[in-house]
């Protein structure tokens, strides 16, 4: 399983793989694993990252809606600490917020961690905050996640789905000072476009995959990507097959529906833990997939990445798995240790060295190290 990418280390220098979002820190705090060991479950621990040749991630500081009215800005410190201190423990971890320490990070043999806090409501509507997230090391902010807050809409929130307020406009210009990435997934298309109307800075959307293939409001249109890519911006492909395949998310959400009275269950049984019940969400609704399903395989999700090259450039595209934030992977991806097939399918879909590794890290090194 792990030839090609075996190959290839042994061939050259070995390319830095980033992941732009991974969701395995509510997990971390909430259910205080430590993926220091090697896990049976979940999609990512340092043994399988190291295994499957995953040099670097964006760990996710997801703050969930229900803090939206109180404690998004604890939550989100939080999830943090939870971080930092995986970095404090495991020689074998390295926190790291610019590219120099990524590559520092790989040349050591290390995994880089690195902060993405996903939903612009952990700031609270104060920049201060928003200064604060950057000084713990926070690079990129998701102005939304799926809810919308009081500064920028959301793409899956019908009552909050415009574009920036004033504020907002102020939260992007501040980010754009700090030189902490402005991420575009999760929200609207109103909010996109006033996004590249003042960014002036690269902009990236983290973990998305594309509206041309799927039509998902999570996607991003050809225009969209384009005006990411005139930004000098990354857009991350999501792995998420319900984001890769219409047909098969239809399925999906019938299934869902099914499922509804033992997801229910399950987020009344874990109400103050949600990172336990998404993270108990995603498995049993991940067995039922595998069980009922056909799941839509890798070469679907090298179509988005190949789709995106084709309209922005094969300067503009990487990874955003949402490994641990997913119920069910391309087939037939288990975990981060299934990252060479990925590699291997876009080496026979005829991508040079050179653009295997843009695609695998090379371009998110890029905007993270972009001058201000
Ligand atoms: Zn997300």
């Amino acid at each position: 399983m792990g030839l090609a990418l075996g190959l290839l280390l042994v061939l050259q220098q070995p390319p830095v793989i980033l992941d732009g979002h991974i969701d395995t820190p509510q997990r971390m705090l909430d259910m205080r694993t430590d993926i220091s060991a090697r896990l049976s479950d979940g999609h990512i621990d340092v043994p399988r990252m190291k295994e499957g040749g995953l040099t670097a991630a964006f760990f996710s500081i997801w703050v969930d809606a229900r803090y939206r009215r109180a404690g998004a800005f604890q939550r989100a410190l939080d999830l943090i600490a939870a971080v930092r201190a995986l970095a404090d423990t495991d020689p074998q971890v390295e926190l790291a917020t610019t590219a120099d320490e990524v590559r520092g990070a790989a040349a050591r043999g290390h995994v880089a961690a690195l902060l993405g806090v996903e939903g612009g409501h952990a700031i609270e509507n104060s920049l201060e905050r928003l200064d604060s997230l950057y000084r713990l090391g926070v690079r990129y902010m998701t102005l939304t996640w799926n809810n919308g807050n009081d500064w920028a809409g959301a793409s899956m929130d019908p009552r909050r789905s415009g574009g920036l307020s004033p504020f907002g406009k102020q939260v992007v210009r501040r980010m754009n000072e700090l030189g902490m990435l402005v991420d575009v997934s999760h929200v609207s298309d109103a909010t996109f476009w006033d996004v590249i109307a003042v960014t002036t800075r690269p902009v990236i959307a983290s973990h998305s995959a594309c509206r041309a293939l799927a039509r998902h409001p999570r996607n991003l249109s050809d225009a969209q990507l384009r005006a990411l890519a005139r930004t000098g911006g990354v857009v991350g492909i999501n792995f998420y097959p319900v984001f890769l395949d219409d047909r098969f998310r239809r399925e999906y959400e019938r299934l869902r529906a099914r499922l509804k009275p033992e997801t229910d269950a399950i987020h009344a049984r874990y109400q103050d833990r949600p990172g336990e019940s998404a993270f108990a969400v995603d498995r049993l609704v991940g067995e039922r997939v595998a069980a009922e399903l056909a799941v839509p395989g890798i070469e679907r999700l090298v179509a988005h990445i190949d789709h995106a090259v084709q309209v922005m450039g094969v300067d503009h595209v990487g990874l955003g798995s949402d490994f641990d934030g997913i119920s069910v992977l391309p087939a037939p991806m288990k975990d981060v240790t299934s990252l060479p097939l990925v590699v291997a399918a876009l080496r026979a879909r005829g991508y040079s060295d050179d653009d295997v590794r843009k695609i695998l890290g090379e371009n998110f090194l890029r905007v993270l190290s972009a001058p201000g």
